[in-house]
């Protein structure tokens, strides 16, 4: 089985629209998705419509997701976390918002490999930035390949006997095959669809062979300008356009 893994597209259709004509030419055969589809970006009802049109096979909500829909307050969030998604709640469709909200809580077991869940196995909303933290969650993990997201931050951990290797972006993703050990466990993020925060401002997305056990880790440009255009024109702050230019 050939897995797309997206996450954290955050309504940017400009990046999904780059990221799913990459994929096309590489092949696949479904699609597993980790949460925010919405927030921040100016194009949440189309995102929506186009993930839904791909069918994954897997797709847990993420914490904008939740707040969007209305499930949960804005209260973690900070003023323009908590603009934007007022923004999106209000320029949601209701189908959009039902496709939201019925939206499951990770993580999800998707088969004897690949599990997913948006920040951590453990906790929905949990941040994965420490190696210490990392750790807990791959003793918390129930599939050798555990797909994370939620930090916006490409890379790859590995427990290896008990050894924890951390591969970043560079490491990982200079468009190779990078082969998985059977007799490791991994957590890997694949980055970020639509706001990348690892100072690489193209499109992040990973894909996964669960027979030859492989996993490459891509980078997609696309238009960022007119991404930043209908952010500005939408009303939204600057800073969620600028921050797109810089991957931060
Ligand atoms: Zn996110």
């Amino acid at each position: 089985m050939r897995y797309v893994i997206l996450s954290d597209i955050h309504a940017n259709l400009e990046a999904l629209d780059a990221v799913i004509a990459h994929a096309d030419r590489q092949g696949y055969d479904a699609v597993l998705v980790l949460g925010d589809l919405v927030g921040y970006g100016a194009d949440p009802n189309a995102v929506v419509a186009r993930i839904q049109a791909l069918g994954p096979v897997a797709s847990v909500r993420g914490n904008h997701d939740k707040v969007a829909a209305g499930m949960e307050t804005a209260d973690s969030f900070n003023m323009a976390a908590r603009r934007a998604v007022s923004w999106t709640s209000a320029a949601l469709t209701a189908e959009s918002r039902t496709y939201l909200a019925g939206l499951p809580e990770g993580p999800l077991l998707v088969d004897d490999d690949v599990e997913v869940c948006h920040g951590a196995p453990s906790d929905e909303d949990k941040y994965l930035f420490e190696v210490v933290d990392a750790a807990l969650a791959l003793r918390d993990s129930r599939r050798p390949i555990c797909f994370f997201g939620h930090t916006h931050v490409q890379l790859v951990y590995e427990l290896s006997d008990d050894n924890l290797l951390t591969m970043s972006t560079s490491d990982a993703a200079s468009g190779r095959w990078l082969t998985l050990e059977r007799s490791s466990k991994y957590l890997v993020n694949p980055g970020s669809v639509g706001q990348p925060r690892d100072g690489d401002p193209r499109a992040a997305y990973a894909l996964l062979d669960t027979e030859s056990h492989e996993l490459m880790l891509f980078r997609v440009v696309y238009p960022i300008k007119a991404a930043q255009e209908k952010i500005r024109e939408a009303g939204l702050p600057e800073i969620l356009a600028a921050r797109l230019a810089l991957g931060r």
